[in-house]
């Protein structure tokens, strides 16, 4: 009778901490649910915010950077240009070149490496003499007396992935740093110039033809392939998009456009923040306790330098709770242990005992002995986590589509936008770099599935959205080219 009174008291016990834990789980789903109201009020947000980024200087979180790229890659391009891609975990290094007729990439070499971690938050000249170095690594390999010898300098498109203020095309001021980087001494100083003075210090014969935004090179990758593409956005370690805008709606430089075309708009959305955003407790603390408090709020929702982190604060939420993680491991109280390829590949596990779950919890978290319903719950947090980035990234994506009436509202909607008398959408494509929505399928599903809950079966099928692999390094080269040749066509 003691014994089977025991008994029963460890199952009352189990099943308390086990409806806590559940609760955990419960409060942060609801606190991070996005039905398709709260995504098109999101939508509308972004629009507002975005306007409001075009009419002033510090309008709005949302920077709306000019980038003076006036001019996207048109097919034309011709000859050997060389790209280089900073700004997220890897350093990229490639060289293209092009035909001269549409999509006539002839063939591209690329050297990829990790950043050291130490350069991130070294010094400008250690950072930029690693990276010169790589450069003059790469350039010596093509070897002498080859069809790429050249008697003219070399251009070199340059994509540095943070906000930056241009002062040319060529040529701008670091504003901030974002994604773990912190070198101080970069503060206001000219980035291609840092650039330019240590491949001088080497004595090597190139020179930056343009500095551009990811987001930006992705888009000229885009166009060139496919001139219906009229913005690109990044999901990988931080986030962002850029797109194109009339000349005439970029109010706050009215009179400093030289055309009437239009220019690439970089607008630095990881900054974008609103009241409609579904925000936890885990991403008030996550904020609170980053290299970057009250900044890149959208990024922090979405990226992969982020999402992680945010699983892992739940995970940690629930064994404060209960012991059905057993002990408290330490590993679970480490700031971005838990990186996003890790909650991808859990996400992802279909073996029916969730082996991959179970492994990561053992070997990265040391947590062993989960039992599957508590593996599932892991599983389940991913899933939260997961489509609430994906699906706040569509309606970015759609706010982007309102502001430059391509939502199917019509109302601004000119013939230009509209084709046709059956006043159908014009098809309209957005490009997309950045592995969370290359390789992690179940995120690109959400992503694309939400555009379809915003806009409607009719008005998605006319949008497209389209991978685009290696965009930010090769659209540097593209666009070095385009300004190397200075070819004067101004955007359609
Ligand atoms: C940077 C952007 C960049 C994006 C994607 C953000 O953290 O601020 O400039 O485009 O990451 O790499
Ligand atoms: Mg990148």
């Amino acid at each position: 009778c003691v014994v089977a009174g025991m008994m029963v008291g460890k199952r009352v016990r189990n099943r308390r901490r086990w409806r806590r834990v559940v609760k955990v789980l419960e409060e942060f789903e609801e606190g991070s649910a996005t039905p398709v109201e709260k995504l098109r009020q999101v939508v509308d947000a972004m629009a507002v915010e975005m306007h409001a980024g075009l009419a002033s200087e510090g309008g709005s979180k949302l920077k709306m950077l000019l980038t003076f790229v006036q001019n996207l890659p048109n097919g034309s391009e011709k000859g050997i240009y060389y790209g280089l891609d900073l700004g997220g975990t890897n350093f990229r290094v490639l060289r293209v070149q092009l035909g001269g007729r549409r999509s006539a990439i002839l063939g591209h070499d690329v050297q990829r490496q990790p950043i050291p971690e130490h350069l991130m938050t070294s010094t400008s000249e250690e950072l930029f003499d690693f990276i010169a170095a790589s450069l003059q690594d790469f350039v010596e390999k093509e070897g002498n007396g080859s069809e790429i010898l050249q008697s003219k300098i070399r251009d070199l498109g340059f994509t540095f992935s943070f906000p930056v203020k241009q002062t040319s095309v060529a040529s701008g001021i670091l504003i901030k740093w974002t994604k773990g980087f912190s070198i101080p001494d970069m503060a206001g100083k000219d980035v291609s110039g840092c650039l330019n003075q240590a491949m001088a210090r080497r004595g090597l014969d190139m020179r930056v033809t343009v500095l551009i935004n990811d987001t930006v090179g992705t888009l000229a990758l885009g166009h060139y392939h496919d001139e219906d593409t009229v913005a690109a956005v990044i999901i990988g370690t931080g986030t962002n998009a850029c797109y194109l805008e009339r000349s005439d709606a970029i109010i706050k430089c009215q009179g400093l456009l030289t055309t009437s075309g239009g220019m690439v708009v970089n607008m630095e959305w990881g900054n974008f923040w609103s009241s409609h955003l579904p925000r936890t407790s885990y991403d008030i603390e996550l904020d609170s306790e980053s290299p970057n408090p009250n900044d890149q709020g959208f990024e922090k929702m979405i990226s992969g330098m982020y999402l992680g982190d945010i699983v892992r604060r739940v995970i940690l939420k629930m064994s404060q709770e209960s012991d059905v993680f057993g002990l408290a491991s330490p590993k679970l109280s480490t700031p971005f242990i838990l990186r996003t390829p890790l909650i991808a590949a859990m996400h992802e596990d279909d073996s029916p005992d969730l082996r991959e779950v179970a492994r990561i919890l053992r070997e990265i978290l040391e947590i062993g002995n989960v039992p599957l319903k508590v593996r599932k719950l892991v599983v389940k947090v991913c899933d939260v986590v997961t489509r609430r980035a994906a699906r706040l990234a569509a309606a970015g994506i759609v706010g982007i589509l309102k502001k430059i009436g391509r939502d199917g509202s019509g109302g601004i909607a000119s013939g230009k936008i509209w084709g046709g008398s059956q006043g159908k959408m014009k098809r309209t494509v957005v490009v997309v770099e950045g592995a969370l929505y290359t390789s992690y399928t179940v995120f690109r599903e959400y992503l694309n599935d939400a555009i379809t809950d915003i806009l409607g079966e009719d008005i998605s099928s006319q949008v497209v959205l389209k991978v685009m692999e290696d965009g930010s390094g090769i659209g540097a080269a593209l666009l070095a080219a385009s300004y190397s040749a200075s070819s004067q066509d101004t955007l359609q």
